[in-house]
């Protein structure tokens, strides 16, 4: 007979296990939080050990990767696999290409990614990878050999019912190209191994709009159950990548007015809204010409970039942090609440701290974490997968239905596991608790 640890007891033991690994220990509270009030009276979860077990990835693979710059010179990075779980399906998860990554970062973004595939209702297990190689200034050249030899180790511990990865900060269709590439060259084998593929050799339609558009999606979702729309809402958005810039489109769409995008340089402010024509120049600016957001102040006479700053402290109504882990702090979340924002979407991953949750919670706002919200990338990832091995590409139509079905589905699972005794829904227990749930029962019928 197990002892039965008590949340403080386990918190200990985490952290004990993973030195120096603050991030990974922090996604873990956060989960640890609602899974102990919700396996109190669960024999079989305790015995089991199995939020431990989950709190404990499959498999760390760690890597060395050389490359050639383009001076001739020899680079060394240090590249990750991070296989968390692959109860409910093959790991699967992004890579991340910034020098801020860590095994740390990893470790809490596979745990995250494992809660959120499950939340999707697909058969998809957990993971993620990357590595501290940083792409700013590197040119095509650097960025195609970086790429090659990070596959030359990775394609070992990966494959389309093994390991699927895909892209996240730093890695886009350019890189996933490249990838997908040099595993072709080296295997001979054609298929599904990697997501967000381009669309003449296997990628699915709405991929990059998906985790952007998904989250606006959810944050709809949780409007309607106050019976309110988008409609002439004010949006803070931080972040001016893939998500942040498709979560803009989609709040344009729907009615909203964004006031703010930002990069790691600060943010921007324009109280006229940035529309649709603006956000064309933001993305063409980011993506293509590799251009900061602060020149969107120089172009946008009313515009105000605010350097080294995050726009959490203007005025809105609804709020998306889309940059990146630990961008919305306590102080943050308090300026937000006392501004009187309704709602908070998460496109990124644990971009509030543990402090900054608390708020939004005592707060009851309508606070979606990223788990939930930014789910429908990995979802449409999965539709991907799926094409991949009926071997045929459904339409734009088809997947934006099925997308937005998906997000509906994580919604209610998060109302179900998460609305209290009068009626205040915590989408942050919600969301853990489901996705916590499905994982758990299946590592349960398989044994130890
Ligand atoms: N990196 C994305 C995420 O954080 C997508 C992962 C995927 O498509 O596998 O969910």
């Amino acid at each position: 007979m197990v002892e039965h640890v008590d949340f403080n007891g386990f918190m200990e033991g985490v952290k004990r296990r993973n030195p120096h690994q603050p991030e990974f220990v922090q996604a873990v509270q956060e989960v640890a939080e609602d899974i102990f009030d919700f396996i109190e009276d669960k024999e079989d979860y305790h015995s089991e050990q199995i939020l431990r077990r989950i709190a404990e990835p499959d498999r760390v693979v760690s890597f060395r990767v050389c490359w050639e710059d383009d001076k001739g010179d020899i680079r060394v990075q240090r590249g990750w696999r991070v296989q968390n779980n692959n109860a409910i399906g093959p790991y699967k998860g992004g890579i991340r290409f910034h020098s801020s990554v860590t095994e740390s970062v990893l470790k809490f973004l596979a745990f995250e990614q494992t809660f959120k595939n499950a939340l999707t209702g697909l058969p998809m297990g957990g993971g993620k990878g990357g590595s501290n190689f940083n792409p700013k200034g590197k040119s095509e050249r650097e960025i195609m050999r970086f790429c090659q030899s990070f596959m030359t180790e990775l394609y070992r511990h990966i494959g389309p019912d093994v390991d699927v990865p895909a892209g996240d900060i730093g890695v886009g269709g350019r890189e996933i190209g490249y990838m997908f590439g040099q595993y072709k060259r080296i295997t001979n084998h054609f298929n599904g191994v990697l997501t967000g593929k381009g669309l003449e050799y296997g990628g699915s339609l709405i991929r990059p709009e998906a985790t952007g558009y998904g989250a606006v999606y959810f944050l709809a979702n949780m409007l309607a159950t106050k019976e309110m729309d988008l409609e002439g809402k004010t949006a803070a958005i931080s972040g001016s990548g893939n998500v942040a810039t498709h979560a803009a489109e989609k709040i344009i769409q729907l009615g909203g007015k964004v006031l703010t995008l930002s990069d790691s340089g600060g943010f921007i402010h324009d109280p006229d809204g940035i529309d649709l024509e603006k956000l064309h120049w933001v993305k063409d600016h980011k993506n293509r010409q590799r251009g900061r957001i602060s020149e969107y102040a120089e172009r946008y006479s009313n515009a105000t970039f605010h350097e080294g700053k995050t726009p959490w402290h203007v005025t809105c109504d609804v709020a998306l942090p889309c940059a990146t882990q630990n961008e919305l702090l306590g102080d943050d979340a308090r300026a937000l609440v006392e501004n009187g924002c309704i709602a908070v979407s998460e496109g990124a991953n644990m971009p509030t701290d543990l402090e900054g949750v608390h708020v939004f919670k005592v707060a009851k706002l309508l606070y979606a974490p990223g788990k939930a919200a930014n789910a429908g990338g990995v979802a449409v990832s999965g539709l991907e997968m799926s094409q991949n091995s009926l071997r045929r590409s459904w339409s734009e139509d088809e997947l934006q239905e099925m997308l937005r079905d998906i997000m509906h589905g994580i919604h209610e699972r998060c109302l179900t596991y998460g609305t209290q005794d009068g009626g205040y829904t915590d989408y942050v227990k919600g969301a853990n608790i489901a996705g916590f749930k499905k994982v758990a029962d299946a590592m349960l019928a398989f044994g130890v």
